[in-house]
């Protein structure tokens, strides 16, 4: 039987999510439940509709027809030292197909990339995409596992824990990245917690992802109640306060925007 897997979007020529230019396919279906969760079209793992329309959100799509679309960029990928991105969602939700597609385009010399909120089964991620890996955006939301619960409906334990592994025994580069929202994981404690974990780890660079508040037109579209509200983006004295709170000293922090 074909594989396939369920994907709610393919970007092409993106550049913020890995290095030269790239495509980023969105895999659809997420473990947490963030309040705020920035693409809501990505959570559920089935096709949904957008609200009173007959559009719907995620197709099936086999591997081969999948490799076609990725493939057409193959040249630029090259000439820029870009190359594939895997989002999600939470993209190792759907890790057999991943595992197919990461083989096949590393087969084909491509760089790839995944961004993960980290919650997956450590052994099957270790033997089924991590050898086909080469760069890993890891999110880091909450430190305490109390408030993890309560803002993403998953305790961090998973997440933390599998960082530390991670860390502990690949060469492939992690990248932490932390996402700024205001009154949830923008506190001071929070960010000091999260730069403590990243100092205990040696990890010398983080980056700082600020709220984007786009979101909630989607949840809208989609049906979908929201419990957090907040309809501007951050102001240059939010982001530098979160910077400060992190406590960069010898640690470098990007934050995007
Ligand atoms: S982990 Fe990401 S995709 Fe999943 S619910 Fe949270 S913000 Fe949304």
């Amino acid at each position: 039987m074909k594989q396939r897997a369920l994907i709610f979007d393919i970007k092409r020529d993106c550049s913020e999510d890995g290095p030269g230019i790239r495509t980023t396919v969105f895999f659809k279906g997420c473990p947490l439940s963030c309040s705020w969760c920035q693409n809501p079209e990505g959570k559920e793992g089935r096709v949904e509709h957008w609200a009173d329309s007959a559009e719907t959100v995620g197709d099936w799509i086999s591997l081969d027809d999948l490799l076609y679309r990725l493939l057409i960029d193959k040249p630029f990928y090259h000439s820029s030292g870009g190359g594939v991105t895997l989002s999600g969602g939470e993209v190792t939700q759907q890790m057999g197909f991943v595992h197919s597609l990461l083989k096949a385009l590393k087969a084909e010399g491509i760089h790839t990339a995944i961004e993960t909120s980290g919650f997956f089964n450590y052994r099957r991620f270790s033997e089924l995409l991590l050898p086909w890996l080469d760069l890993i955006y890891f999110d880091l939301k909450l430190i305490d596992d109390i408030e993890s619960r309560q803002h993403t409906g998953q305790g961090n334990g998973l997440i933390l824990a599998n960082l530390s592994k991670l860390i502990e025994s690949t060469s492939v580069p992690v990248i932490p990245r932390v996402p700024l929202i205001p009154g949830i994981t923008t506190s001071e404690m929070n960010l000091r917690g999260i730069a403590g974990f990243l100092a205990s780890h040696n990890i010398d660079a983080a980056t700082l992802l600020p709220y984007n508040p786009l979101w909630a037109d989607k949840a809208v579209k989609l049906g979908k109640k929201t419990d957090y509200q907040r309809s501007t983006f951050m102001t240059p004295q939010e982001k530098n306060q979160c910077v400060l709170s992190f406590q960069p000293g010898k640690r470098r922090v990007g934050h995007a925007n």
